[in-house]
């Protein structure tokens, strides 16, 4: 198992990040990562923090626009040329998912300080990067901490939230896809991991209206769950506690449709329609969704009908190894859109 030493959740806690660095026994320059408008935001209170006379560090700025493999090995050669001790990850996706491999390329330790709620990137082991060959995200290191102010947080774009909200909720099917893969491959299947990830999705499921009305104990319940699961695949050591086949229909869907719907708002579609293909009530993960403000249809991601019934086609063939649902309903043309169909996304 590997997990983060420390993981601190509250309001307004960003004039603490020096402190709470140095009593992780962190020392010398940090190397920030983040992107352009993330930056904007937040180098004015995390400089000052950094400076701070008591539990000042040393520190260096890099901003990056795309999450892909040579801007991982550009970080990595900034980090080597300056001598950084350690990297701070800032932002949604792309900055956590850089910072986190070049840290973990360089060796070095990593901070993740999520200013969005989009993903369970920010605590798992696990960077999704382009230009590897592959759509799904590779194993790399957790954060050695994780700093969320959930003040921050809250002030993202709603859409970003209620997509962390997908990401959470395909929790429901990603256990069960590795139950399956246990019960007909014999797979490792570990109860725990796959109780805590699901318990994150239930969460969220108990929290629809709060987190719909995005009162701060919503957003609140969204951080802590997202962490949850991601510590979750630390304990599994693998991300199918958090990852079935509708992260499978999600990674189709940005192969054949890049850039339409976010990757957690694509995972929530695809959970309600492998919430049908495994006997479980679709219908209220629909409803869940809706009440959180996510899109359950593909007309709200501006995907085509026909791109829905493709994705769910390529789907199963993307990860051979990893047995799902779709290896059992050994889609066609016509019962792909069937499924699409009469759980109402096209
Ligand atoms: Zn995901």
């Amino acid at each position: 198992m590997e997990l983060p030493q420390r993981v601190i959740i509250g309001f307004d806690i960003f004039p603490e990040i020096g402190r709470i660095l140095k009593e992780l026994h962190l020392e010398g320059s940090a190397l920030i990562v983040s992107g352009p408008n993330v930056r904007k935001i937040v180098e004015p209170p995390l400089s000052s923090a950094l400076n701070d006379k008591d539990h000042g560090f040393g520190f260096s700025w890099e901003t990056i626009s795309v999450s892909s493999f040579s801007e991982c090995e550009r970080i990595s050669y900034i980090a080597k040329e300056s001598k950084t001790s350690f990297l701070i990850g800032v932002g949604g996706g792309k900055s956590i998912d850089v910072a986190k491999l070049a840290s973990f390329n360089s060796n070095l330790p990593f901070v993740s300080v999520p200013t969005s709620a989009s993903h369970d990137g920010i605590s798992s082991p696990f960077a999704s990067v382009l230009g590897l060959r592959r759509p799904y995200s590779i194993v790399a290191k957790p954060p050695m901490a994780i700093i969320a102010d959930i003040g921050v947080i809250s002030s993202a774009s709603p859409r970003l939230l209620t997509s962390g909200c997908g990401d959470l909720i395909s929790k429901k099917t990603a256990v069960r896809d590795w139950e399956l893969a246990s019960k007909r491959k014999n797979d490792y299947f570990g109860k725990y991991a796959a109780s805590l990830a699901m318990l994150s999705a239930d969460l969220v499921l108990a929290n629809c209206m709060s987190i719909g009305r995005r009162e701060l104990e919503g957003v609140r319940v969204v951080v802590e769950a997202l962490i949850s699961a991601g510590v979750a695949a630390g304990i599994a050591g693998s991300s199918r506690p958090c990852s079935g086949s509708e992260h499978l229909f999600s990674h189709a869907m940005e192969i054949l449709a890049p850039g339409k719907g976010l990757h957690g708002e694509k995972c929530g579609i695809g959970t309600i329609m492998m919430a049908k293909l495994h006997g479980i009530d679709h219908e209220a993960i629909r409803e869940a969704l809706q009440e959180i403000g996510a899109p359950t249809t593909a007309k709200e991601i501006s995907a085509t009908e026909d791109e829905v019934v493709e994705a769910l086609l390529l789907a199963g063939n993307l990860r051979k190894e990893r047995y799902t649902i779709l290896d059992e309903a050994k889609l066609t043309s016509e019962s792909a859109r069937n499924l699409a169909k009469e759980t109402r996304v096209i």
